[in-house]
C-alpha cells in the first residue's frame, strides 16, 4: 500500500526511467507529445459531457456550454482529418467503439466475418460471444489468410457469396497490408453486407494518407482507438457517412456502453488531430520505411518475416516467425529481459513475435537505426547472448533519441 506521495510519484519515476531506457515495439502503443500529455489535465477530466445521442448540441446537462462547443468542435476537426460525415468521439477505447457497431447494426442469429485471432484478429466479436446470451444471437466466421498474411480474396469471395454474412469487419492487431475493399464493394452492395473497418492499429497511418481510407475505398463504418499508430491519448471513436448507423451504433453506445466518456480526453484529442494535420505525412511516411527496413535487416540476421515477397509491411509493424528459436511468449520474455518490448500473439499459435515501428519513430529513429535493432534481436536470440549485457547497449542507444518529433 502506498503511504504517502512521495512513494506514489517514486514508483510512477521508476515506470518512467525504465521505459525510457527499452527499446518500445509494442505496435499498440505510441508516444504521445509533451503537449497531448499536458492538455490530459484540465476540468473536462471531472465534469460529465451527458451520454445521450452522439450530437452535444442535443444533450441536457447543466454547465456545459463550453464542453458541448469543445466536443462539437473535435468532432469537426476528426470529421476533416478522416473525411468522414460523421464522428462519435463517446467510446472510451477502440473495443467499445466496435462493441456499439456490432450491438447496433446487427439482428438476433446475423453472422459476422472477422478476423480469426490466429492471424491477429482482435477477436472483437468472438470475445463477446463469451456472453452465453451472445452466443446464442450472433454467428462468426472468419475471413481467409494467405501465407503472407494478406486476405485471400478468391476466398474471401467466395465465401460472401456462400454465407452471406451480415457484416464483414477487416482491420485486425497484426496488420501487414491495406485490405481488398474496392474489390468486394459490389459484392457486398449486392449481398446487403455492412463493410466494416477496424483502424484501431492504422488510424494514424490512415490519419496521414498513407494507409488507404477504408471510408474512402467504401467502407460503411470505421472504428477505432486513438493511441497505436495515431499518437494521441488513450480512447476511441466511430466514423461513418451514413446518417441512419451513426444514430443506430450512438443509440447503442449511450447509454448502454458509456456513460461518463471521459472528457478529459478531448482537448488531448484535439491537439493529437492537429499534430497529424501538421507532420501526419512524414510521420506515416517513416513509420512504414522503418518497418520495411527492419523486416530486411531482420530477415539478413536470420529470422523468418512474414511477407518478405511482398516487402515485408506497408504499415507500422511487421511479424516474424520465431518457431525454430522457442514459442513467441518465450522469445518475448526473453527479449523483455533485455528491455527490448514486443509482443506474442497471446497464445494462438505461439511462434510469431509483433514487432511494432510507430514509438521508435517518434522518437526520431530512421532506416540506419533498424540495423540495430535487428542486431539485438540476432545477439539475443540466435546468438543467445547474455540479456543484461544487450540491455546496457539499448539504454545507451536510446539515450540519443529523445529527439521527439512530428509533435506540436
Ligand atoms: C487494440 C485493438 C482494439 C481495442 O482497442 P482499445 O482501444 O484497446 O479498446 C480493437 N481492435 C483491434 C484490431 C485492436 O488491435
Amino acid at each position: 500500500m502506498f503511504n504517502n506521495i512521495e512513494e506514489i510519484d517514486d514508483l510512477v519515476n521508476k515506470h518512467v526511467q525504465y521505459r525510457q531506457s527499452c527499446l518500445n515495439l509494442i505496435a499498440s502503443e505510441n508516444y504521445s507529445s509533451p503537449t497531448v500529455r499536458n492538455h490530459l489535465t484540465s476540468d473536462f477530466g471531472n465534469r460529465y459531457g451527458c451520454y445521450s445521442t452522439a450530437n452535444p448540441a442535443a444533450r441536457e446537462y447543466r454547465g456545459n456550454k463550453y464542453i458541448h462547443e469543445f466536443e462539437t468542435k473535435t468532432q469537426n476537426l476528426v470529421k476533416d482529418v478522416f473525411g468522414a460525415a460523421y464522428a462519435d468521439l463517446r467510446p472510451i477505447g477502440g473495443h467499445i467503439a466496435g462493441v456499439a457497431a456490432v450491438l447496433g447494426l446487427l439482428s438476433p442469429n446475423d453472422l459476422v466475418l472477422e478476423i480469426e485471432l490466429k492471424d491477429w484478429g482482435h477477436g472483437l466479436v468472438t470475445l463477446m460471444r463469451e456472453a452465453s446470451h451472445l452466443n446464442q444471437s450472433i454467428r462468426t466466421d472468419f475471413i481467409p489468410f494467405d501465407e503472407d498474411r494478406a486476405v485471400d480474396l478468391p476466398k474471401l469471395r467466395k465465401m460472401l457469396c456462400e454465407l452471406k454474412p451480415k457484416m464483414l469487419i477487416f482491420g485486425g492487431s497484426g496488420m501487414l497490408w491495406p485490405e481488398p475493399i474496392a474489390e468486394i464493394k459490389d459484392i457486398a452492395a449486392k449481398e446487403g453486407i455492412i463493410l466494416v473497418h477496424d483502424s484501431s492499429h492504422v488510424n494514424g497511418l490512415i490519419a496521414g494518407g498513407v494507409f488507404p481510407n477504408p471510408l474512402e475505398e467504401g467502407v460503411d463504418v470505421m472504428f477505432g482507438s486513438t493511441h497505436k499508430s495515431f499518437p494521441g491519448p488513450q480512447g476511441g471513436f466511430i466514423l461513418t457517412n451514413k446518417f441512419e448507423m451513426y444514430e443506430k451504433m450512438g443509440n447503442t453506445l449511450g447509454a448502454s456502453l458509456v456513460t461518463s466518456h471521459h472528457l478529459h480526453r478531448l482537448p488531448a484529442l484535439a491537439v493529437s488531430m492537429l499534430e497529424m494535420k501538421t507532420f501526419g505525412k512524414d510521420y506515416g511516411t517513416q513509420v512504414i520505411k522503418n518497418s520495411q527496413a527492419l523486416g530486411m535487416y531482420m530477415e539478413k540476421n536470420g529470422f523468418k518475416v512474414i511477407g518478405s515477397g511482398k516487402g515485408y509491411s506497408q504499415t507500422h509493424l511487421i511479424l516474424a516467425d520465431v518457431s525454430e528459436f522457442g514459442s513467441g511468449l518465450e522469445i518475448s520474455k526473453l527479449l523483455e529481459k533485455a528491455h527490448i518490448l514486443c509482443s506474442d500473439d497471446f497464445g494462438q499459435l505461439d511462434k510469431e513475435i509483433r514487432i511494432g515501428t510507430a514509438e521508435v519513430t517518434r522518437n526520431g529513429m530512421q532506416e540506419g537505426d533498424m540495423q540495430f535493432i535487428a542486431d539485438c534481436f540476432q545477439r539475443i536470440i540466435v546468438k543467445k547472448e547474455d540479456p543484461s549485457g544487450v540491455a546496457e547497449d539499448i539504454g545507451c542507444f536510446t539515450k540519443n533519441y529523445r529527439d521527439y518529433r512530428y509533435m506540436l
